[in-house]
């Protein structure tokens, strides 16, 4: 007898979208092979949990009949692209939204081997002959994530990302990107040598194709320069403090051929996703759902899964996913739109969305004990639980309403992005956390260690020591993150 393996298997989503067929089929294939759940990821794409070792190839072979593919999904190659998910924000999304897609279809491995051993494809191609430019015969020293933004929105917290870009709007075109390179926000317990650290922007480039151009070459510097001996030490922020940005630039510069431009200015106004219905420019409509920490699952009082199931069945929405674990149902057309409302209350899912508070509805939660093997406490199961013993405390201070940033993580790996919240957990041991403050709302700067290894019980004392004083003290218009942030300042 072998142990009873079981495993996660996450889709590769560029940019976050499924139609609503692939939503059912999705629905269909995470009840007959995993938990059941279906997790809406940090990464805009969805991964499901428990598969047993004998239905993995059922189910990646499902997928495929989706048109859905699990290719690079893990593994040190490009991940899945993120892209600002709400359309509403910008006509330009589609153009950055393709962008997304020319992106991951550029990194992925060459290897056909995925059909072979997954789909029974007959083995076409002599594996010892295939070439793969990009990651010859070595890949990457770690994982490479590329998010890109739309401004004013954030929503994909672009610099957390070991290549980030930012569409740079002028007279309501992308004129081009900004391209930054660094981002990453693991670390580990006890090693100092490791650390969270936001992208540095490397230039402007004018043009698509030099974005593409510029990304592919970045990714080369990594892996001929990137560190291959610790794994620890091994994501692309590390090379380039390794090399040093000016460094970096070069080398990149000298393989594609042109120089970056200065960068240009660019605004970032919001990070959260913006709940509830929004029209577009082309009269369609769009309901973002609050999911929290991504998790779509029945319960006795709230039957989401089955509500999303059933509003999938009209056939008449897409589903997008977001960054911050969301979802939006998209692309509905006028007359289409009160079927959808009275499904959405039928579920209770618009009642929930816009009961939520504003703690609620910025919180992120990576998935933790007890399906990550690497963490060290709970996250996305206990997340909630303490958000609701929190709003009494903001209550008291009438801050319920405040768009705090608050995020859990059941390691120092980063996954959740507590490392650029306004308040920030990272799991220390079961029920004990690490309290970060000082991170700003807009993504732009990272918090700092407050306090070590604290439960329930000195969490909720602290907050309420630091609401007490943010309300008494703040400046006006001051976030949370930023009076935070001064506090530290003033405290060294
Ligand atoms: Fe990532 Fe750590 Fe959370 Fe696991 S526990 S999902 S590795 S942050």
């Amino acid at each position: 007898l072998e142990w009873l393996y079981s495993y996660m298997i996450r889709l590769r989503l560029p940019g976050g979208f499924l139609t609503s067929e692939q939503w059912s089929g999705l629905n269909e294939i995470a009840e007959d092979h995993s938990t059941g759940t279906i997790k809406i990821t940090t990464r805009q794409t969805i991964q499901l949990h428990g598969i047993l070792k004998s239905h993995l190839k059922p189910t990646i072979q499902s997928f495929n009949i989706q048109h859905l593919d699990s290719i690079a999904a893990c593994g040190d190659v490009n991940r899945n692209v993120t892209c600002t998910a709400n359309p509403s924000e910008s006509p330009l999304h589609q153009q950055a939204y393709e962008l997304a897609g020319k992106i991951s279809e550029m990194c992925l491995p060459k290897t056909k081997s995925y059909y072979d051993i997954w789909i029974d494809d007959e083995l076409i191609v002599d594996r010892k002959t295939e070439e793969d430019p990009l990651y010859q015969d070595r890949y990457l020293p770690r994982k490479l994530k590329i998010g890109i933004a739309v401004p004013p929105n954030n929503d994909v917290d672009v610099f957390i990302n070991d290549i980030a870009l930012i569409a740079i709007i002028e007279n309501n075109q992308i004129v081009g990107y900004n391209i930054a390179a660094g981002g990453g926000l693991g670390a580990t317990h006890g090693n100092e040598a490791t650390y969270a650290r936001l992208a540095s922007v490397l230039g402007f480039v004018d043009s698509e194709e030099k974005a593409l151009k510029a990304v592919y070459e970045i990714i080369t510097v990594q892996r001929d320069f990137g560190n291959r001996s610790d794994r620890k030490l091994s994501r692309l922020k590390y090379t380039i403090d390794k090399l040093g940005i000016d460094g970096y630039r070069t080398e990149v510069e000298k393989r594609t051929g042109f120089a970056f431009e200065t960068a240009r200015e660019f605004k970032f106004e919001q990070r959260k996703d913006r709940y509830g219905w929004m029209q577009n420019h082309e009269g369609k409509w769009f309901y973002t759902v609050f999911v929290e920490h991504g998790r779509v699952l029945d319960t006795d009082e709230y039957p989401l899964k089955s509500g999303l199931l059933k509003i999938a069945e009209s056939g008449k929405v897409n589903f997008r996913f977001t960054c911050n674990q969301n979802l939006i149902l998209s692309d509905i057309k006028e007359a289409d739109k009160p079927q959808i409302e009275s499904l959405l209350k039928e579920f209770g899912i618009s009642d929930y969305t816009e009961k939520a508070s504003a703690l609620r509805k910025n919180s992120v939660a990576c998935v933790a004990l007890n399906t990550c093997s690497l963490a060290l406490a709970e996250a996305q199961r206990y997340l909630p639980s303490l958000v609701t013993k929190i709003e009494p405390v903001l209550e008291k201070y009438g801050l319920l309403q405040e768009d705090i940033t608050i995020r859990m993580t059941g390691c120092p790996n980063g996954c959740g992005r507590s490392p650029n919240a306004e308040i920030g957990f990272v799991g220390t041991a079961y029920g004990k956390y690490n309290l970060h403050i000082g991170g700003d709302r807009l993504g732009m700067r990272l918090n700092t260690k407050f306090k070590e290894n604290l439960g329930e019980e000195e969490i909720l004392e602290t907050l309420d020591q630091l609401f007490g004083i943010y309300v008494q003290e703040k400046l006006t218009e001051e976030t949370f993150g930023d009076f935070s942030y001064r506090y530290l300042q003033n405290l060294n």
